[in-house]
């Protein structure tokens, strides 16, 4: 990522509440540190994780989304204790039951009680609880319109999707090359349903990361000389189910769990160009 022009760059990205969480007295003294180069842009917990992206440099991206991620999820976690579980169950499409809230994720069992402690059938990492939590705490739990719209069409997702395509869809498709099992396996272990082809696709599959947040992957073979492809759709539902931010982790997960199937079968970790 190119180097910001300077510190108005970075302070029209930051929550501008002044709450001095980062240790400065006020956030444009915080842009202002990061342009310096005295502080990291991840020192923001408030920030999105795509943000801390734009302004990280490669080497340190997935140390930082890992450690914020961490943060934002514990903070997250606070919240929960702070909703009524069970009002909660009913809007996003979950099961209450003795304290707990129980939503399927990818086919699988994932809970979370009222002090914010998680369990589930998968392995819970921040790339997964993240969007459960914010799903849980603020989604509106609109049911889904059956409209498939790409991430660009989501509000705001315009701005962040060339970020969406290199960190989700480029890596999905890389995947989707080599694994030529992959979509087998999407319906199979992860409860996906393969739909009549979308968009002119040759692969459509349709997952359930979350209950009413569908995504949609459609693939296209390469033929006559003409690269594959692979874009990832959502629900136009799906912005008022999540925030952006967490649309963007969901993808980001899915594409890195798929990354982690692919290994396990013995093909080489794709790796994405910087
Ligand atoms: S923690 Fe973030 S939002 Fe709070 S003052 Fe620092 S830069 Fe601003």
């Amino acid at each position: 990522m190119p180097r910001p022009k300077n510190a108005m760059e970075i302070f029209i990205q930051l929550d501008k509440s002044n709450c001095r969480e980062c240790g400065e007295m006020t956030c444009l003294a915080f842009a202002g540190a990061v342009y310096q180069g005295r502080r990291q842009i991840k020192a923001c917990p408030k920030l999105d994780l795509t943000v801390i992206e734009q302004f990280s440099d490669a080497s340190e991206i997935r140390k930082a989304l890992d450690q914020n991620g961490d943060e934002y999820l514990e903070s997250l976690k606070r919240e929960i204790g702070s909703i009524d579980l069970a009002a909660a169950a009913e809007r996003v499409g979950a099961v209450y039951s003795v304290g707990k809230l129980t939503l399927k994720v990818l086919g699988k069992n994932f809970s979370v009680d009222n002090q914010g402690n998680l369990s589930s059938d998968i392995h819970i990492n921040p790339w997964v609880a993240i969007p459960v939590i914010d799903y849980i705490c603020s989604g509106e739990g609109l049911n889904p319109s059956a409209r498939w719209v790409s991430f660009r069409e989501l509000k705001d997702g315009k701005e962040r999707y060339p970020l969406f395509h290199k960190r989700c869809e480029e890596p999905m498709k890389r995947v989707a090359d080599i694994y030529t099992d992959l979509f087998d396996d999407l319906v199979r272990i992860f409860g996906g349903k393969q739909v009549e082809q979308q968009f002119e696709s040759d692969i459509s599959v349709v997952v359930h990361p979350l209950p009413k947040v569908p995504i949609m992957i459609c693939y296209w073979r390469p033929e006559d000389g003409m690269e594959s492809d692979l874009n990832l759709f959502f629900d136009d539902t799906a912005d008022k189910n999540l925030t952006i931010g967490s649309v963007f982790t969901l993808g980001a997960g899915l594409s890195q769990m798929l990354d982690k199937l692919a290994l396990r079968h013995g093909f080489p970790e794709v790796e994405s160009p910087e």
